[in-house]
């Protein structure tokens, strides 16, 4: 159960690089940003940079988007060792056992109440955080330890803490990123048994307080509020770490990965947390805390315009009506894309319904749950990606051999081609779906992983022997055919494919990470990995001229659409449609009514011919 996989797996999320200048790489991250406008306000904020012999500007990873501006406040949390001091000795064992399942039930107590939050995001971080509390991994280890005559909390501290370390050393990054969730859990457990509250120093913070610490568990999460805390700033962690996910949804701007240096800053300084650029600023010279503040007041006024008209449609300044689709990994996410004012549903990732089972969906199954996702979606379209599991997303029911390079082995449409079953079922459902009387959309079948043409030919083959694929798949039909443009040989073979299909759908998590060589889920090469790398927009662009010529939408699906400082680059790059994020929806609908195509492609050719990310980035963010 440790191993649950929760549904906001953020694995998508390319985070950037500390200390590099360019955060392009961190698109996901900045679902809150605004759209990218030349303005005074930033190029005077990078005009006085360094200016001030006072000021110090900190670089670390975008991890939650805003500008904060506050007081600086270092969070040091208590040693462990307080717990030892406030724990009675050991009773007996059975007494020390009973206190530990009084312990367990408090927290079950609050960690439910914390999974019924309306947020799904947030709620589902505690519904994982539920699992761990009862994985026998953690109650068979504090028996045994309580059996030998430790004390309740000795043994939940001792266990815990060898979990973390056992979960930090397993050479997976996402498990190891997740060592910081089992922590959280033995906190709160702690907490009970101990009644001592690590956290206890977060609840009081006075208003407009930066807090900086190493880190902060998502326990240590919920005790912030916006009301005291404007920012936030951790010295190690991660973008994609649960504490982030929990930063964006309180609305805090937050930075991480700074380095500890930051925990040696004086406390009472004033100091601007920037978590678009993944700054921090300390004392601020005046005419750069004015500039921040006018950001500030520029960030918060482009997110009231864009939510006020997110169920309107989005079309640009010369009147291209571009559809803002969402992208769907889990049940959450579709109560999520209700009311987002997305188009439809532009990436359902259909993993989720695969995984945590023993054998696979039947098709009546498969069925019912994509009409349900359809039928909460205020759009037509329903784009349906077929099942992209593989060596990194085990299923228990297809056994693989262990693969050293598993982003490079059998997954997507290449492990599906293998299980002729398992591809033949989920096409057949698609296919009944749309052939249903009361489906009323357009079916959009996405094959993921597409390296070769042949690849495609045999899916088509398939089809073409399902019956109902043929009635449907015409000309004003519900079923449309589609290839995930996310292997450079998939662009650069995009002229072959398009005029196969009914239109792309480019993965640019996948993209950049193939193009550039770099794991996207490896922090050390992030920034090597951004989808703004001009070898990267190449092959976009190449995609986009080949569904151009062939009269065949293209989308983009990967998180970089999701900025929506982007929208104007893909856009004249010859991007159609985009899929993002359900939060993202609103601020891209307004990107998009933003946007000049004309001014678009002239980005569009000066970022193609950049030589490197950064410039890309600094045409986005002019300083
Ligand atoms: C992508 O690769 O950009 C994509 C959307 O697919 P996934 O993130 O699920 O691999
Ligand atoms: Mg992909």
């Amino acid at each position: 159960m440790l191993y649950a996989r929760s549904s906001t797996d953020p694995r998508p999320f390319l985070p950037a690089q500390p200390g590099v200048e360019q955060k392009g790489a961190s698109a996901a991250l900045k679902l809150r940003n605004t759209a990218p406008r030349r303005t005074p306000h930033n190029k005077k904020i990078c005009a006085h940079l360094g200016g001030n012999p006072l000021q110090k500007i900190f670089s670390g990873l975008p991890a939650a988007p805003g500008v904060g501006i506050g007081t600086l406040y270092t969070y040091t949390p208590l040693p462990n060792a307080a717990y030892d001091e406030a724990v009675e000795q050991s009773t007996s064992p059975a007494q020390e056992w009973q206190r530990f399942l009084d312990a367990r039930q408090r927290v079950d107590d609050e960690l439910t109440q914390l999974a019924e939050m309306d947020n799904p995001l947030v709620a589902d971080i505690f519904r994982v955080h539920l699992e761990i509390l009862h994985d026998r991994l953690i109650s068979d280890g504090v028996r045994t330890a309580i059996d030998r005559g430790t004390s309740a909390a000795t043994a939940t501290h001792q266990t815990t803490s060898e979990l973390v370390q056992l979960f930090q050393d397993l050479s997976d990054d996402y498990f190891a990123s997740r060592s910081v969730d089992i922590r959280d859990v033995g906190q709160r457990l702690l907490t009970h048994l101990s009644g001592v509250s690590l956290a206890r120093q977060l609840v009081s913070l006075p208003p407009n307080t930066v807090l900086v610490a190493e880190d902060l568990t998502p326990y240590d999460a919920t005790h912030l509020s916006p009301d005291s805390v404007v920012g936030i700033v951790l010295a190690g962690s991660a973008p994609t770490a649960h504490t982030a996910i929990l930063a964006r949804s309180l609305g805090i701007p937050l930075i991480c990965g700074v380095g500890t240096v930051v925990l040696h800053l004086t406390l009472g300084q004033t100091a601007v947390v920037d978590g678009l650029q993944g700054r921090l600023v300390v004392e601020p010279d005046p005419e750069l805390l004015e500039a921040f503040t006018q950001t500030r007041e520029r960030l918060l006024s482009f997110r009231i315009t864009a939510e006020s008209q997110s169920h309107k449609t989005a079309v640009t300044r010369d009147g291209q009506r571009v559809l803002v689709h969402a992208n769907i990994n889990s049940r959450e996410d579709m109560l999520q894309m209700a009311g987002s004012g997305a188009d439809g549903i532009g990436l359902l990732r259909t993993e989720y319904l695969f995984q945590e089972r023993t054998k696979p969906p039947s098709v009546a199954e498969q069925m019912e749950a994509y009409g349900l996702i359809h039928s909460q979606s205020p759009g037509e379209i329903l784009t349906v990606r077929l099942l992209d599991i593989g060596g990194d997303k085990p299923v228990r029911y297809l056994p693989q051999a262990a693969e050293s390079n598993p982003f490079l082995g059998v997954r997507g449409i290449r492990l599906l081609l293998q299980h002729p079953n398992l591809l033949h079922d989920q096409l057949q459902a698609l296919i009944s779906l749309s052939q249903e009387s009361g489906f009323s959309g357009v079916v959009r079948i996405l094959v993921p992983m597409v390296s070769k043409v042949i690849e495609v030919h045999r899916v088509l083959a398939i089809l073409d022997n399902i019956p109902g694929y043929n009635e449907q798949h015409q000309p004003g039909g519900r079923l449309q055919i589609g290839v995930m443009i996310e292997v450079p040989a998939a662009a650069l073979m995009a002229e072959r494919l398009a005029p196969l299909v009914d239109f792309f759908s480019i993965g640019t998590n996948d993209l950049a990470q193939y193009t550039m060589a770099a794991d996207r889920v490896n922090s050390a090469v992030a920034s090597l990995a951004s989808p703004l790398d001009p070898a990267v927009l190449r092959l976009i662009g190449m995609a986009c001229q080949a569904g151009q010529s062939a009269g065949i939408p293209v989308s983009i699906c990967g998180e970089m659409a999701g900025d929506p400082s982007v929208f104007s680059l893909l856009f004249g790059l010859g991007v159609t449609e985009v899929s993002v994020v359900a939060p993202a929806v609103a601020l891209v609908k307004e990107a998009v009514r933003q946007a000049d195509g004309d001014e678009a492609r002239r980005l569009a050719r000066q970022a193609l011919q950049a030589s490197r990310a950064q410039e890309v980035h600094r045409l986005l963010h002019p300083e």
